[in-house]
């Protein structure tokens, strides 16, 4: 009998705790099947995901075409290092850098490894073709950033969790207030070795912080005056997450190097990279960087397949538009709330400030209530809940979802 014996949510959980390092702090939900819009957990229960593994998952669970993608090319041929071609990546090269709009691609595996591929890529950058002295070059960051685990990422991070014994840290980052053009333009006047100024177009960890309108094009701007690269991690606000292509599409923005991960696999596979145009990539030459894994025929086939779907089942315009629905039906209900302050985001990247303070627990307890009536989201910093359902969800579900929402938070409102 005990080869069909079924394993229980809670036992699942025990076996992580007991042998799994406790870097994270997870729901109290375990999920063994995906599809679309939902998943569902050991016990059957079944759920709309409303995280979508951080965005990763735009195009919804296990679609089919990804699938099909990564199980024809894992067939075929997995891995052979970059010490020699195969016959997806070039493919796949041609293919993403005509989607985005670049000259090259540089590919790599995760959102981190992209976005320390592309501050060297901007060190590089900033001593062979602007002339920066030897070791002097800086790059500005914003405060609450969120960018990754790596050692040099958590150096200019101000999460303490994030950063704190882990040090010593990577030098070379100068700290500015997100959307405040007037800080970037003195910290550009003030130092005359800025090599880049690295910026989420939403700050998504921190809270989904929409900036001012004309932020990013302003920014932009300054960037060019200064001859200073303006890098987008548009690791989760890319591939149609805030209802365009990409978050600096709002504002027309074409940055110099662009940071894609998480939703440019569809959340089935590993892909990131780095697009620029060849002034810049040029820079990078055999040995400077790579990855076994990076480029791999598996995540060229994968990562061509999750942007056609993008494309062809427009997943940017559906987003805009039930962002626009989901804003403005969680508006009406936030006016007279009191458990609410008020709902903020674009496209299908989208927040909800509860009222109470940061260090309290209700927002988790919120969450977890969330879950009890079908709908899965985690909390981020302290009082604030991130919505970010796959992208082709529909109009119906969506409303479905709204109802949930605002019945959960009526719970809270004694
Ligand atoms: C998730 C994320 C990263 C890091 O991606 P990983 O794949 O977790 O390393 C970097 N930047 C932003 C904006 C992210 O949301």
């Amino acid at each position: 009998m005990a080869i069909l014996e079924k394993k229980s949510s809670q036992h699942l959980i025990e076996l992580e705790d007991k042998y799994g390092a406790h870097n994270y702090h997870p729901l109290p939900v375990v999920l063994n099947k995906g599809e679309g819009v939902y998943v569902w957990d050991v016990e059957g229960k079944k759920y709309y995901d409303f995280l979508s593994a951080y965005s990763a998952v735009n195009q919804g669970h296990c679609h089919p075409k990804i699938v099909g993608a990564m199980v024809n090319q894992a067939q075929t041929l997995t891995l052979t290092s970059r010490a020699f071609y195969n016959d997806k990546l070039g493919e796949y090269e041609k293919f993403a850098t005509e989607f985005f709009g670049f000259d090259k691609i540089l590919p790599m595996n995760t959102g981190a490894e992209a976005v320390e591929t592309a501050l060297k890529l901007c060190r590089k950058w900033a001593y062979e073709k602007k002339g920066i002295p030897e070791n002097e070059a800086q790059i500005i960051v914003c405060e609450n950033n969120f960018h990754g685990r790596t050692t040099t990422i958590i150096s200019f991070s101000n999460d303490e969790v994030a950063r704190k014994n882990f040090g010593p840290y990577t030098a070379g980052f100068i700290k500015i207030e997100y959307d405040n053009l007037s800080a970037l333009e003195q910290a550009l006047e003030s130092n005359a070795n800025v090599a880049g100024f690295l910026v989420e177009p939403i700050q998504g960890e921190a809270g989904v912080y929409v900036p001012s309108e004309g932020f990013l094009a302003k920014a932009k701007a300054l960037c060019e005056k200064h001859n200073v690269l303006f890098l987008a991690d548009e690791v989760q606000t890319g591939i149609a997450r805030t209802g365009k292509l990409l978050a600096v599409d709002h504002e027309n923005v074409k940055p110099d190097i662009l940071i894609l991960g998480k939703a440019l696999s569809g959340g089935a596979y590993p892909v990131s990279g780095v697009l620029a145009n060849d002034t810049i990539m040029s820079v990078i030459r055999p040995g400077n960087h790579g990855s076994t894994f990076g480029g791999n025929p598996v995540a060229a086939a994968v990562a061509i397949a999750a942007l056609e779907v993008v494309r062809d089942e427009k997943l940017a315009e559906n987003a805009e538009e039930l962002g626009q629905l989901f804003r403005s039906e969680l508006s009406k209900y936030i006016e007279e709330s009191k458990i609410a302050n008020l709902v903020r985001g674009k496209g299908l990247l989208n927040a909800i400030v509860i009222n109470d303070s940061e260090d309290s627990d209700t927002a988790w307890n919120i969450c977890v209530a969330l879950k009890e009536n079908g709908l899965l989201a985690k909390p981020t910093h302290g009082n604030i809940i991130r919505f970010a359902p796959p992208l082709v969800m529909d109009k119906e579900q969506l409303l479905d979802c709204v109802n949930i929402i605002i019945k959960t938070l009526k719970e809270f409102e004694k």
